[in-house]
């Protein structure tokens, strides 16, 4: 079975976040189960090396081929999931000239006098760009939801609405693939105590994130339900156990690696013929020389 396979969310559903473990590590072969984190940061460094070919391809297309494909990763966790840290190492692994990385926060007065998705539109990745959303607009039916910021009957229209607008986006080239970092509570209380003992983590630490964690069954249902109904065969969602943070590592770069794989992505022809450009180059440049001995 491919990793995909192994950890997608069937479309509608259903999802137990609880049976699926953080800790698990779905996807490494049995023969590399004595050393899987050495295995993985091996394949890391193959599939980093095929994610850059395909970027390059994709970018190209769009460059010189008129081709309007843009790929968007979307990462989604908890607090002290691992997006900042999957972001860094998987979007490392490209030619930041064809990234296109957006982090969405609180949303800003003028972003709130809008519709949820208008902040969205205006952070996608234009044809040939791979984008990243660390967050994005599924905070609208997670801490939204949560916190009832509105009416219920607000967040519960969004669903489709999400369904609806990724509709478009796949109308128009856009492959989404969209992942969940899936620790556990444990986990995240381990990495909040660490970054409160490191003092070059406290710009990262926020007193609101301990609020947060009490509402911890709270956000898995609401992940639970926004995985459930807003998995879809053109923009599916993955559950990635992200405990162990090289197996997140490998298993977003693998993700993202096979989708790319999927588009066959070539790099566009020239629209001239080499070799009549290298007799030229060679012509022109014995002219010059001539001119230059004569000069
Ligand atoms: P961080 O990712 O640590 O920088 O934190 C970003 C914060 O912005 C998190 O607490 C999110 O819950 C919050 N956030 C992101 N999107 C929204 C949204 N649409 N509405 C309210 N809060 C949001
Ligand atoms: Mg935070």
């Amino acid at each position: 079975m491919s990793l995909r396979e192994l950890l997608r969310v069937p479309a509608g559903g259903p999802v137990d976040l609880a049976a699926i473990d953080p800790a698990g590590m779905p996807g490494v072969p049995d023969a590399a189960r004595r050393h899987p984190r050495r295995w993985a940061q091996e394949q890391l460094v193959e599939v980093g090396a095929e994610l850059a070919g395909y970027q390059e391809r994709l970018y190209a297309g769009a460059r010189a081929g008129g081709d309007r494909r843009r790929v968007l990763l979307v990462l989604q966790a908890m607090d002290c999931g691992g997006k900042d840290g999957a972001t860094k190492r998987v979007a490392g692994m490209m030619n930041p000239q064809g990234m296109h990385i957006v982090s969405f926060g609180r949303p800003t007065e003028e972003e709130r006098a809008h519709d949820f998705l208008w902040r969205i539109r205006r952070a996608l990745p234009e044809p040939g760009y791979l984008g990243v959303f660390n967050r994005s607009h599924y905070e609208d039916v997670l801490v939204v939801r949560v916190h009832e910021l509105v009416p219920p009957e607000v967040w519960r229209a969004r669903y489709d609405q999400i369904s609806a607008f990724e509709h478009e986006l796949a109308q128009d080239e856009v492959t989404m693939l969209k992942v969940m970092l899936h620790i556990s509570y444990d986990e995240q209380r381990e990495r909040l105590l660490a970054r409160l003992e490191d003092p070059t983590k406290h710009w990262k630490y926020n007193p609101g994130d301990v609020d947060e964690r009490e509402l911890w069954p709270a956000y898995q249902s609401a992940y639970a339900d926004a995985l459930a109904r807003c998995s879809t065969d053109e923009a599916p969602w993955y559950v990635v156990p992200a405990n162990r943070k090289w197996y997140r590592d490998w298993a977003v770069a693998t993700l993202l690696r096979d989708t790319l794989a999927d588009l066959g992505l070539r790099y566009p022809p020239g629209d001239f013929d080499p070799q009549a450009e290298k007799r030229r180059l060679i012509e022109a440049d014995r002219l010059a020389k001539l001119s230059v001995a004569a000069g």
